[in-house]
C-alpha cells in the first residue's frame, strides 16, 4: 500500500503524491513564544515528528520548517501576548521571545521530538513579509487604512474553503475601533500600525507598525520552501483564521496553489475540559516530565489518531505506561539473550516470518494516514509473540533476536520514538541512563549473593523493587522488569 494522507482541504483521504519524486517539503505552524509549552503543543509537535520520522524512513527526502512566532499573535482584545508578558514580568519583548524559544526547544528535545530543519522567526522576515503585503496590495487584494494593511477577503472567491466557513456566516469579534478601519468585517490584518506604547515595531512603508499574524507563515514558507509545497500541518484549532488567512494571502499574491496536504491535529483536554491557566488544568511539557517519563507521553499522544481530540487524565496516562512497559521489557529481555544466544540459527528460525508480517502491518498502518494507534497495537501483538517464544524455553539464536531487535528499533525506536536504542549514546535519554544503574545494582546484589551476604542482597532488592524494579532470578541470572507503582 502507498502512504495515503486525509487531506483536511477537500476532506478526503488522497494517495501521497510529492512534487518533486523522492522529496517532501513541509511546513508546520510553530509555537506562539510567550509562555511556557504545555501538553496541546506536545500532542501537535509529537505527531508531526512521526510524520516527518516516517516519511523518512520510507526513504523520502524531507524539508522540514516550522516557524517560531515571535511578534504579531494578538489576543481577541488586541493585546500583544509577547508584550504583555513582557510587562507583567519587567522584561524586554525580545527577552521573553528568547527565554520561552530555548525553553521550547528544550522541552521538544526531552520529549525526543527531532528539530525542524529550519526554524524561522517572525521578527527575522520583516522584509519578507512587507514585500508580500505590497505585492497584495499591487494585485489588489489589500488596502491601506490609516497606517495599516488589510486584506479584502471579497476579492477572494475561494476565502473559506479549507474550513468551510463562508464570510456572511461569521460573526466578527473585532474590536470597535478597528472594525472602523475595515471594509469587511472579516477582513485581517496584514500589517498594523504600532501605538505609541507599542515596543515591537519597524519601518515599513505604510509607516511604523508591525505584521499580522498569518502573513509570517505565508512569506516564511514562501522563502523557504517555494510557492507551492507538499504538506502544511498545523493544530485544528488553528484552522480558522490563521490556515484559512495564509492560504488566501499566498495563493492571492502568487497565483498558484499554496500547500497540497492539510494535515491537522485533534485538539487535547484534560479531564475533559479545555485546558486554561483560569481553570487551573493548565499542564506544562515540564510538569507532565515529572510524572511521566518521555517515552510514555509520546505513546500516550500516539495511542490515538492524530486527526481525533484526546483527553489527557490520570488513568489514561498510566494505561499509556503499563503499555510501554509492557514493550520496553520485552526489549530488554530480546537485548539481555543476544548477550549469551548461540550464532547459528535454532528453534527460533520460523519465528522470523511474525518479525516480517509484523514490519509489513506497522508499515500498512502508517501507510493508512499514519494510523499510529494501530501501529502500536501491532507492536504489542508482536510482544505478546516476542515473549511466548522468549519463555518457551527454545533456544533462540543470534540471528533471530537480532532481527527481532531490529524490528524494534526501526519501529518502535527510529520511528514512533517510544524505544530507546539499545546502545547509549552520548548524553541520549534518562532510559539508557536508568538501565545502567539498574544494571549496576543487580550486579552487586549478585556480588552480595555469592559472598552469601543475604542480608545486603535482600536489601538492595527491596530497594529496587520499591522503585518499580522487579527482580526475577533465573538459571542463567537475573532479569528485572519496570512495573507501574501500584499506589
Ligand atoms: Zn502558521
Amino acid at each position: 500500500m502507498a502512504l495515503r494522507i486525509f487531506n483536511v482541504l477537500g476532506r478526503e483521504l488522497q494517495d501521497f503524491t510529492p512534487i518533486t519524486p523522492g522529496q517532501v517539503n513541509m511546513y508546520v505552524c510553530g509555537p506562539t513564544v510567550y509562555d511556557h509549552p504545555h501538553i496541546g503543543h506536545a500532542k501537535n509537535y509529537i505527531t508531526f515528528d512521526v510524520v516527518v520520522r516516517y516519511l523518512r524512513a520510507s526513504g523520502y527526502n524531507v524539508l522540514y520548517v516550522q516557524n517560531i512566532t515571535d511578534v504579531g499573535h494578538l489576543l481577541d482584545t488586541g493585546e500583544d501576548r509577547i508584550l504583555r508578558k513582557a510587562a507583567q514580568t519587567q522584561s524586554k519583548p525580545m527577552q521573553i521571545v528568547e527565554t520561552y524559544t530555548r525553553i521550547y526547544f528544550e522541552m521538544m528535545d526531552r520529549l525526543g521530538v527531532v528539530r525542524p530543519d529550519i526554524s524561522p522567526r517572525a521578527s527575522g522576515h520583516i522584509p519578507e513579509q512587507i514585500k508580500m503585503i505590497e505585492t497584495l496590495l499591487r494585485k489588489g487584494h489589500a488596502y491601506v487604512a490609516n497606517g495599516s494593511v488589510y486584506f479584502d477577503v471579497t476579492t477572494d472567491p475561494d476565502y473559506g474553503k479549507l474550513s468551510n466557513r463562508h464570510v456572511e456566516e461569521q460573526e466578527s469579534g473585532t474590536r470597535e475601533a478597528v472594525r472602523g478601519e475595515k471594509r469587511n468585517p472579516e477582513d485581517f490584518a496584514l500589517w498594523k500600525r504600532a501605538d505609541p506604547e507599542h515596543i515591537l515595531r519597524w519601518d515599513s512603508p505604510w509607516g511604523e507598525g508591525f505584521p499580522g499574524w498569518h502573513i509570517e507563515c505565508s512569506a516564511m514558507a514562501k522563502k523557504y520552501l517555494g510557492d507551492t509545497f507538499d504538506i502544511h500541518g498545523g493544530g485544528i484549532d488553528n484552522i480558522f483564521p490563521h490556515n484559512e488567512s495564509e492560504i488566501a494571502q499566498s495563493e492571492c499574491a502568487n497565483g498558484v496553489p499554496f500547500a497540497n496536504y492539510w494535515m491537522l491535529v485533534g485538539s487535547l483536554t484534560v479531564d475533559g475540559i479545555k485546558m486554561s491557566k483560569s481553570l487551573g488544568n493548565f499542564i506544562t511539557i515540564e510538569e507532565a516530565l515529572k510524572r511521566f517519563r518521555p517515552e510514555v507521553i509520546r505513546t500516550f499522544m500516539l495511542s490515538v489518531h492524530y486527526s481525533n481530540p484526546v483527553d489527557y487524565t490520570d488513568e489514561a496516562m498510566e494505561a499509556a505506561a503499563r503499555g510501554w512497559e509492557r514493550l520496553y521489557n520485552a526489549v530488554r529481555l530480546t537485548r539481555r539473550a543476544m548477550n549469551s544466544a548461540p550464532a547459528g540459527s535454532a528453534d527460533g528460525n520460523a519465528f522470523l516470518a511474525a518479525v516480517e508480517s509484523a514490519r509489513r502491518a506497522f508499515t500498512d498502518a502508517m501507510d493508512d494516514n499514519f494510523t499510529t494507534p494501530k501501529a502500536i497495537a501491532v507492536l504489542q501483538d508482536f510482544t505478546r509473540e516476542v515473549n511466548t517464544l522468549l519463555n518457551s524455553g527454545t533456544t533462540v539464536g543470534l540471528d533471530v533476536l537480532t532481527e527481532i531487535d531490529r524490528a524494534y528499533t526501526d519501529l518502535g525506536g527510529a520511528i514512533l520514538g517510544i524505544i530507546p536504542a539499545a546502545q547509549a549514546q552520548g548524553n541520549s535519554g534518562s532510559a539508557q541512563r536508568e538501565a545502567a544503574l539498574i544494571e549496576l545494582l543487580v550486579q552487586m546484589r549478585a556480588q552480595a549473593r555469592a559472598a552469601k551476604n543475604w542480608a545486603e542482597s535482600d536489601r538492595l532488592r527491596d530497594a529496587l523493587a520499591s522503585v518499580g524494579v522487579v527482580l526475577e532470578d533465573r538459571p542463567d541470572g537475573t532479569v528485572w522488569k519496570i512495573v507501574s507503582n501500584e499506589s
